[in-house]
């Protein structure tokens, strides 16, 4: 690759400006750090999303200091997520109160992802939007930098260290032979969104049958968020999205029904394959962030969590790093570890469900069970993202919810 110029220097370089790499930037650029964050969208731009966003996403954007900036914006905040079964059954994952309310955040991706990546800017981090990351610089130490392509002009952009928050398929995790194999079958997520739905309820909606899920998120005054997955295979044999779309609502009735009464405002938007892993989030001179670290599936909607969250821990150990003048592996390597120790449990959790995802049957065993079980309550405030996951995993409290 012919490189045109050396760009200016900066201390850390953020591949992609969706919530992960904002944040980031946006921390990092408080702590006078000199960052450039480079999207080669611009922005507002779409973003396959059921918008349904935990209450541990509100608690971030609080943290992050942009909670009344997104608070302007058109949003909805709900009480909890409603599974609806196969066979019918309902229950509300209602988020308890620790003593505070905890409600979700629907919100667009567009206006969301928009204010976050203005809110860098504000604090100082450059916007190169409209630039290509077309691979990653790498000296004998690792990341050095990002080569960024821009209408034909291809840019060195030298950096002591690389973020690497270029979501699912990132080429950042790629480059650095960081991105490791799936485990999961291909799926793919279709998204839309509805308007004049007549009424929209205080909570979001989750459907399941077999072979697909569908998710539908109020956003405030008439309009909804309608988000399935199926598996990219089904997909690809009913005849591509807008056929499968058609199927989906023959699946799960109780979503036609409600789309009935509302008007289509949106084409579908997708992504496949959903899921993204990666060997370890860092190497010398880079650290990944986001998606670009790993992405199961959107069925618990902790993706932007754990992008807010995942920024807090980057940026914390990247200003480290940075006044050391060490962004070795060695040194990025307690990322890794902060990762775990803020992630692992949920992950499990996460994975357990994806089991009644894979057999929806399972659920109209469990709807009835959590009905009536106190312990759904930390339940619900572990899968909305503010209190620990590894207390619903015990095994005696596993045993209290479910047990016949
Ligand atoms: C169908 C679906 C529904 C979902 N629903 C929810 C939900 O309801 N709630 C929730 O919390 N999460 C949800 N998620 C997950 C959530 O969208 C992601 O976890 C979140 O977007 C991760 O943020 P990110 O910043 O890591 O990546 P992204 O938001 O994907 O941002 C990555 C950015 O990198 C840019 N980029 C990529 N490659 C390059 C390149 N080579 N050069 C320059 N720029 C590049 C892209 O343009 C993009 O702006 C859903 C995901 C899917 C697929």
């Amino acid at each position: 690759m012919t490189v045109a110029g050396v760009g200016k220097r900066f201390d850390v370089v953020v591949a992609g400006g969706g919530p992960a790499g904002a944040a980031t930037a946006l921390l990092l650029a408080r702590a006078g750090v000199v960052v450039a964050v480079v999207d080669r969208a611009h922005f507002p731009r779409p973003k396959a999303c059921a918008e349904y966003f935990s209450p541990g996403v509100v608690d971030a954007l609080q943290r992050l200091g942009v909670w009344s900036r997104v608070a302007s914006l058109p949003h909805a905040r709900l009480r909890g997520m409603e599974l609806v079964g196969p066979g019918g059954g309902r229950h509300l994952v209602a988020y308890p109160d620790d003593p505070r309310p905890h409600r979700s955040l629907t919100v667009r991706r567009d206006l969301l992802d928009a204010t976050l990546l203005e809110q860098a800017g504000k604090a100082g981090a450059t916007l190169l939007l409209g630039h290509a990351v077309r691979d990653v610089v790498r000296h004998s130490k690792g990341a050095a930098g990002l080569i960024v392509q821009d209408s034909g002009t291809t840019t060195e952009l030298a950096a002591h260290l690389v973020i690497g928050a270029d979501g699912v398929r990132s080429l950042v995790a790629r480059r650095l032979g960081l991105a490791a194999p799936p485990r999961w079958p291909a799926r793919l997520g279709l998204v839309t969104h509805y308007e004049h739905i007549s009424s929209p309820c205080d909570h979001g909606e989750m459907h399941l049958a077999h072979g697909v899920y569908c998710g539908l998120a109020p956003l405030g005054n008439g309009a909804m968020n309608v988000g399935f997955v199926t598996s990219v295979a089904s997909a690809q044999r009913l005849g591509g999205a807008e056929a499968a779309f058609r199927w989906m609502q023959t699946q799960l009735p109780a979503v036609a029904h409600t789309l009935r009464g509302g008007g289509r405002a949106g084409k579908l938007l997708g992504i496949a394959p959903l899921a993204q892993r990666c060997s370890r989030p860092y190497a010398g001179g880079a650290l990944l962030v986001g998606d670009a670290a790993g992405f199961l599936d959107p069925f618990t909607g902790e993706g932007v969590f754990r992008a807010l969250r995942g920024a807090e821990l980057a940026a914390g150990v990247a200003l480290r790093a940075l006044e050391r003048g060490d962004t070795s592996a060695q040194a990025l390597a307690p990322y890794a570890a902060l990762r775990r120790r803020a992630f692992a449990a949920k992950d499990c959790l996460c994975l357990l469900i994806q089991a009644f995802v894979a057999a929806p049957r399972l659920l109209d065993y469990a709807i009835p069970r959590l009905n009536r079980r106190p312990e759904a309550g930390p339940l619900a405030a572990a899968l909305g993202d503010y209190q620990p996951a590894a207390r619903v995993l015990a095994p005696a409290m596993l045993w209290k919810l479910l047990a016949p």
